[in-house]
């Protein structure tokens, strides 16, 4: 089961791929995590894409495509795997399918999460995240039991510098830009499944797995 999540930020990709995960059993490759990791940790690609990750722009696509490349080859995605941010261009879907092809792979869904722009701000906006464990919160819909803290482990939550208003207008119109031809891309794949991301959690994840588990196209 290899899949695409594919949508603008705040489109809720990370969280529908966590319930993927447990439910599959298969890896989610998150390009965001994998950058934010390295940055963190202040190895020499961190610290070359921190700039663009700022800004809300892209990182390189040889950049990504050299993650992407050497994470799809590890033992846990033989059985299949869930990319989440990736691809973003075209230059990257293209890359993606020669990498597959060359593993003898392929992509059986990509799956377009759809969420109005007043909707992704709010959810940008108000998400924080635990220095600890990484679980998110957001301050309305999905807020901690003391503010500020982390339920889970204690530590301190905090907004990632690229969901702050300003940077969101950025990564939005990015996404526009670069990333929205995707859609039209993976539609005349026949690959292109579109699925409502208004409303709650669980009733997007039952439209995703209606379309997984339903095999339909
Ligand atoms: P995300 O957590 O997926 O919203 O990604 C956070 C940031 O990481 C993006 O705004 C980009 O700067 C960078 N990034 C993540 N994935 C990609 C990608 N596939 N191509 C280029 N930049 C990426």
């Amino acid at each position: 089961m290899n899949i695409i999540l594919l949508g603008p930020p705040g489109a809720g990709k990370g969280t529908q791929a966590n319930i993927l995960i447990k439910k599959f059993g298969i890896p989610q490759i998150s390009t965001g995590d994998i950058l934010r990791r390295a940055v963190k940790d202040q190895t020499p690609m961190g610290v070359k894409a921190k700039a663009f990750m700022d800004s809300g722009a892209l990182v390189p696509d040889e950049v990504v495509v050299g993650i992407v490349g050497e994470r799809l080859v590890q033992a846990d995605c033989a059985a299949g795997f869930i990319l989440d941010g990736f691809p973003r261009t075209v230059a990257q879907a293209d890359a993606l399918k020669s990498m597959l092809i060359s593993n003898g792979k392929s992509i059986e869904h990509v799956l377009s999460i759809e969420v109005n722009r007043d909707e992704l701000l709010q959810r940008i906006t108000g998400r924080r995240t635990c220095r600890g464990c990484g679980r998110g919160y957001h301050i309305v819909f999905d807020p901690p039991k003391s503010a500020g803290k982390c339920d889970e482990c204690g530590n301190e939550l905090y907004q990632r510098d690229d969901d702050s208003e300003a940077t969101m207008a950025k990564r939005l119109s990015v996404y526009d830009e670069q990333t929205a031809p995707l859609v039209s891309y993976y539609g005349n794949e026949n690959l292109l499944r579109r699925i409502p991301g208004m409303g709650s959690i669980d009733e997007i994840q039952s439209a995703i797995l209606g379309v997984l588990e339903g095999g339909c196209r």
